[in-house]
């Protein structure tokens, strides 16, 4: 599963090309003018309220009850995902003894608790996605693997680093103060609690409340209907495995042809009576090449084995120089394209005059590839048509499958395209209308994704309570004040996990191990040095904050030409304070950071002080 990386090669001429990079512009700033919307991200409408029943947990009990509690732990951590996982082992590790993580589900897993529907795989490599591999004894059983693996995997974490006893699910932080007095965070809940921590890490998703489209008349259908994010298996029988027993006859509508939708398509396709996939913007849809893991490849492996891949893919992916590609897949071919999502300068070799044209070139390649991709698939030229993708290969999530554009060649498939109406236009009692056409439906799937940074901390929704009685939002009125991301002056012992003032990727989960890391060292050194708290002084606050200011890379051009979505706020980006040089460099840094008197930067005041 190795093969040399080597840097894109510079392409000949332009007569060489085999198109013309003109043509091909202005049709990416055509289709995209079609999809701009004028109310942009106020378009969509949140799970909560009238439509609050989309968000309701189908998995845990709603009958659940318990006595509020008012105790003392030496950790909260608020989010039972990967984050707040990673969170608790490493501070485990670091000999920190009890540890309580909150949850609103009913159990660990976060993405992949809530996230259960049919085909549900991680588009990132198993061996390097799943966290913990090494410590937990475990070898996953697919490359790619289905969210069930994934899911037991994070209770398996749980599990083994003993997080049960202490955990509490379906309870919501309602609120975090710090109590002067006695140096320590007061965590109040929406089940009554007052829990008393030294310490606090918030480790709460980023795209983790679904979102509805605003669509005309939405509230009026009268269908059965639900989001992706919540699969109703009563409804539609079967599991993630598909078999949807219960669909057979019946007309489904899925709304939405992102990542999520590209996995569940080929599932509703086979099972039900008729489907129609509602498309506003076509995904590019690469090769997947899912395989079960070679069990002669698995005993080969090493102590350390995880970190050097995860660290390897890292670095593929984010254009630093390495000389072996150990994963190999669609991601690391495609390496040099991702620095438009992954905002970098690593790719330090092309001279800066010749980079965005040899980006672009690439780009248009890649793209080239994935659109003959749509033509050798689909027998309908008009059907080929509308599932072309006309932008540059990182304006969306890319995705991966063999199966989602091979449904379409199915008789009882419809593609409605929604483009020129900016989605669809409107819902009735019994239909979803486009053009002329109302499609009678017994049941709507929204797959229309998530809000983006909405949840947690940074939007406010936890409130929190720092030294002096300080809300957190009103020190960061300005915009949010951090070292590194995770901590913010005056708000002592509290660390927030997140890709937040930092570095970022598309391996995520391997990005927030590093984070945990750090924080659990900082902790440890803490108490090591007998100190009562841990904060950052405003100095090495605003010196970061100015490095990152300086040095900020300029996504915006390109992020203005995309075709609108999530990553450019619908077509209005947002300048974004990440770190320049990408994630290896920030690793570096934070390594370094604690190797050479960082901690100096971090008010630490003694017990007895
Ligand atoms: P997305 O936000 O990516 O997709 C939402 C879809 O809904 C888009 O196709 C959007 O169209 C469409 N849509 C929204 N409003 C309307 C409307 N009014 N009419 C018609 N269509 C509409 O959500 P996903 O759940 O697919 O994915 C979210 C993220 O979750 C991914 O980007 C990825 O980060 C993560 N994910 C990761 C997976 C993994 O394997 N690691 C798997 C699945 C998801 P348009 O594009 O035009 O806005």
């Amino acid at each position: 599963m190795s093969a040399p990386h080597t840097p894109a090669t510079p392409p000949g001429p332009p007569q060489d090309l085999g198109f013309d990079p003109e043509a091909l512009r202005a049709r990416y700033r055509a289709e995209r003018e079609r999809r701009i919307r004028p109310d942009g991200s106020a378009q969509y409408r949140a799970t909560g309220g009238e439509f609050g029943y989309y968000a309701d947990d189908p998995y845990a009990d709603p009958e659940f009850t318990r006595e509020p509690l008012h105790d003392r732990v030496d950790a909260v951590i608020v989010g039972g995902g990967f984050g707040g996982l990673l969170a608790a082992a490493r501070l485990r590790q670091a000999g920190v003894e009890s540890i309580r993580v909150i949850d609103k589900g009913g159990d660990f897993g976060g993405t992949w608790y809530w996230n259960r529907y049919p085909g549900i795989h991680c588009d990132i490599e198993s061996y390097i996605y799943m966290p913990l591999l090494e410590e937990v004894g475990y070898v996953p059983k697919w490359r790619y693997a289905p969210g069930e693996e994934i899911r037991q995997h994070a209770r398996a974490i749980a599990r083994h680093f003993g997080l049960y006893a202490d955990a509490c699910f379906q309870t919501q932080v309602s609120e975090l103060r710090w109590d002067d007095a006695e140096s320590e965070w007061v965590v109040g809940t929406d089940r009554g609690d007052r829990i008393r921590a030294r310490y606090v890490i918030t480790s709460t998703g980023t795209l983790s409340q679904a979102k509805l489209p605003g669509i005309p008349g939405i509230e009026s259908y009268r269908g059965h209907t639900f989001h992706t994010s919540r699969w109703d298996y009563d409804y539609t029988g079967g599991d993630a495995d598909g078999a949807l027993h219960k669909l057979a006859g019946k007309r489904v509508a899925l709304i939405g042809t992102g990542a999520t939708a590209i996995q569940v398509v080929p599932h509703l396709a086979a099972d039900a009576g008729h489907l129609y996939v509602f498309q506003r913007t076509p995904s590019s849809v690469d090769l997947r090449d899912n395989r079960p893991t070679d069990p002669a490849w698995a005993a080969s492996l090493r102590p350390g084995w995880q970190r050097r891949r995860m660290e390897n893919f890292l670095r593929v992916v984010t254009g630093v120089r390495t000389d072996q590609d150990l994963v190999g897949d669609s991601w690391t071919s495609s390496a040099r394209l991702q620095e438009k999502l992954i905002p970098t300068n690593a790719y330090g070799d092309v001279p800066p005059e010749d980079r965005e044209r040899l980006y672009e070139i690439a780009d248009f390649q890649k793209m080239n590839e994935i659109r003959a991709r749509v033509e050798n698939v689909i027998e309908d030229p008009v059907t080929a048509e509308k599932l072309k993708p006309w932008y540059r290969y990182m304006c969306k999530r890319p995705t991966f499958s063999d199966s989602y554009l091979q449904a379409f060649n199915r008789p009882d498939v419809t593609l409605v395209d929604t483009a020129d109406t900016h989605g669809v236009q409107r819902m009735t009692e019994t239909s979803v209308v486009v053009g002329d056409t109302a499609y009678e439906v017994d049941c709507v799937i929204f797959a229309t994704g998530f809000e983006v940074g909405v949840s947690g901390i940074l939007s406010g929704q936890l409130p929190v309570y720092g030294r002096g009685g300080v809300p957190l939002f009103e020190a960061w009125a300005n915009g949010p004040r951090t070292l590194h991301g995770f901590s913010t002056h005056g708000f002592p012992n509290l660390f927030q996990l997140g890709p937040l003032q930092n570095a970022s990727s598309v391996n995520f989960v391997h990005v927030l191990d590093e984070q945990a890391q750090h924080v659990a060292e900082m902790v440890a050194e803490a108490r090591k040095r007998g100190a009562r708290y841990v904060e950052p002084t405003a100095e090495a606050q605003d010196a970061w904050l100015d490095a990152l200011a300086e040095n900020a890379p300029d996504l915006l051009a390109f992020q203005a030409e995309c075709t609108p979505g999530y990553y450019n706020n619908e077509g209005r980006p947002q300048k974004r304070n990440a770190y320049a040089d990408g994630p290896v460099a920030f690793h570096d840094l934070l390594r370094h950071w604690r190797a050479n008197g960082g901690m100096d930067d971090v008010l630490v005041e003694a017990e007895d002080a």
